[in-house]
């Protein structure tokens, strides 16, 4: 997979030089550019921003450095070559904004499917609104918020985009089994876990985890999921499909407090 990262402050995502991402990239797996957005600008003070047209506070950045520097990019990636007579793939723009959809690991999984991303970092209030207008003939254009709250600038949202999407790039993560059972990998939150020692601090791991029956571990490591969800994040029971639950699972959920319904979770009135 081809990443372009376009940013005024290119330093900020050095984290992506480290880690399992780095060595991805080392190891030729991921082929990252980071570009900065004042290379692509006209003027001697190399201007990315200016004020807003109906006034009010803050500056927006400048259309033309953006598609430079989109333009750029597009032409160095892979669908750009049209040698092998394929259609062109059109890249993908992802726009971080709090004003964007909301990035879920399901979009991470979309966005693993592709040939080459692009992230444009924003600042100040953000870039103008005609970059994304034009920027759809050339890109599919897709405006990102990693949750309800406003950064400063799009690049920590690009560090956590990265890594969501690239650890899903066969070979980035040695294990691809610890994909699997990951929170959000199946709708639910991840079960807790416990390493050595079995005693620590007067605290014992649960003494299922000990007992080598691998059954009755998925089976309480299940329950343990339902239960962590049901308290931390129920709005995700919501769209959990329950039909084909086992009967234990059924009484696990309705010791939480739900019931099964048309194959969905219902949460019991309170008594
Ligand atoms: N005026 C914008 C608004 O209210 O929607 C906020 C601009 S914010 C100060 C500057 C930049 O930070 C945005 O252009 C975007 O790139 C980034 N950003 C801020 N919050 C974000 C979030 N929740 N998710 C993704 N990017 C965010």
């Amino acid at each position: 997979m081809r990443i372009d990262v376009v940013s005024i402050f290119p330093e900020y995502l050095a984290p992506l030089e480290l880690s399992l991402i780095g060595k991805a990239r080392q190891d030729g797996l991921l082929d990252l550019s980071v570009h900065d957005l004042r290379d692509f600008t006209t003027d001697r003070h190399r201007t990315v921003d200016d004020t807003p047209y109906g006034g009010g506070a803050g500056m927006v950045m400048k259309p033309e450095p953006w598609a430079q520097a989109l333009e750029a990019v597009a032409a160095t990636g892979p669908g750009a070559d049209a040698s092998a007579g394929a259609p062109a793939q059109k890249p993908v723009l992802i726009v971080p904004s709090p004003a964007g959809e909301r990035f879920t690991q399901a979009i991470a999984h979309e966005l693993a499917e592709e040939d080459q991303l692009v992230f444009a970092c924003g600042r100040y209030e953000g870039i103008d609104e005609r970059v994304l207008e034009w920027a759809a003939e050339h890109f599919t254009v897709r405006p990102m918020s990693l949750g309800d709250y406003v950064l400063n600038g799009g690049e920590v949202a690009v560090l956590a985009m990265v890594e969501a999407v690239g650890r899903l790039l066969p070979g980035v993560v040695g294990n691809p089994e610890s994909l699997v059972e990951e929170s959000h990998s199946d709708g639910l939150l991840e079960y807790p876990v416990y390493t050595k020692p079995s005693t620590w601090r007067d605290r014992e791991v649960p003494a299922v985890l000990l007992s080598g029956n691998h059954g009755k571990i998925a089976q309480w490591r299940r329950h343990e999921q339902y239960r962590r969800t049901a308290e931390r994040r129920p709005d995700l029971l919501e769209a959990f499909d329950a039909g084909a639950l086992p009967r234990a699972d059924r009484t696990a959920f309705a010791d939480l407090g739900y019931d099964v319904v048309d194959g969905r979770l219902r949460r019991r009135p309170e008594a």
